[in-house]
């Protein structure tokens, strides 16, 4: 039987130890303040802000929203970016992806202050991740190593093979299950025979952004199979890089779409805004 890894209800056991967490911090006389900036109005980035805020007001973390027009500059964000840096009543700070073409992301991230990364897209907290530092590790593959281990997939000893070399997903992945002791190959869209290396894996990660590109051709028997991949299909219901229908039965255990990464990737994130506390 093919076990269906349920994002939903494990990121909302996650909410709820967080909830029980923020409490305890605001008994100790500790609040948590996120800052979410986004410019422009682009209906998606809308959408996972209002999530991410919503997220925040659940679990008892305050969120301060900043929507700027999408002819901010980029030096009038770096200076917000600057303040916000400098305020010690903000905890993390946030700026939703994709930025303008004006603005250069890069430069952006670069000026948030570490300490508040909560992203995790800092090249010092990807530094920090690779030779096994503390610091935030970016949600999306934090939280895949959450839906593993909570499903009692052992990742030691296992071939897990990543499709997709994303700064974002495929590289922290790869960074996250070697430091569970996977032997890990990354695979992208210079490999070759792809088929035959996805087919090594016990533990396949899917992160390409080509919907249901992924068929049983490329999975071996009794393979765990995580797919980020989300896509709205022509009847415009959502699907994720993995052929679900094609796949599933020959999974030990499988993440659907909708329902299975996404939900973790908030999660994660209120996740390492909790953990500002520590800081
Ligand atoms: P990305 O930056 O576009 O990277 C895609 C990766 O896939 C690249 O490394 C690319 O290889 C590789 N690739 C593309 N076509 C390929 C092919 N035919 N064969 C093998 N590899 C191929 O994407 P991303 O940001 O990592 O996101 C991937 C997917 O996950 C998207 O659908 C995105 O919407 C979704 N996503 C979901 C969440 C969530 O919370 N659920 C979060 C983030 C992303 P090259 O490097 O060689 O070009």
């Amino acid at each position: 039987m093919t076990k269906i890894i349920d994002g939903k209800i494990i990121s909302a056991q996650i909410k709820e130890e967080l909830k029980t967490k923020v409490t305890q911090l605001k008994n100790q006389g500790i609040e948590i303040k996120l800052a979410v900036i986004q410019v422009g109005s682009d209906p998606a980035s809308s959408v996972y802000v209002n999530n991410k805020k919503k997220a925040c007001e659940y679990i008892g973390i305050g969120s301060l929203s900043y929507e700027l027009d999408a002819d901010t500059s980029e030096d009038e964000l770096l200076h917000l970016v600057k303040e916000l840096n400098e305020s010690s009543s903000v905890n993390g700070i946030l700026v939703q992806l994709p930025l303008p073409k004006h603005i250069n992301e890069d430069k952006i991230i670069k000026a948030i202050d570490p300490k508040k990364d909560v992203d995790g897209f800092h090249p010092q907290s990807v530094g920090a991740l690779c030779i096994g530092q503390p610091g935030f590790i970016s949600c999306t593959p934090a939280g895949i190593i959450e839906l593993l281990k909570r499903s009692d997939i052992v990742i030691e000893g296992k071939e897990c093979v990543i499709i997709g070399r994303s700064n974002i997903v495929g590289k922290p992945m790869a960074l996250l299950l070697l430091r569970e002791n996977g032997t890990v190959t990354i695979a992208h869209s210079k490999t070759k025979n792809l088929k035959e290396v996805a087919k090594r894996a016990d533990i396949l990660i899917v992160a390409i952004g080509k919907p249901k590109m992924i068929t049983s051709e490329y999975i071996k028997e009794g393979a765990v199979v995580i797919d980020v991949g989300i896509h709205r299909n022509e009847d415009n219901k959502l699907c994720g890089d993995v052929d679900y229908d094609d796949v599933a039965h020959i999974c030990s255990a499988i993440t659907p779409v909708p329902g299975g990464v996404g939900p973790m990737t908030i999660a994660m994130l209120m996740k390492n805004c909790v953990e500002t506390a520590n800081i």
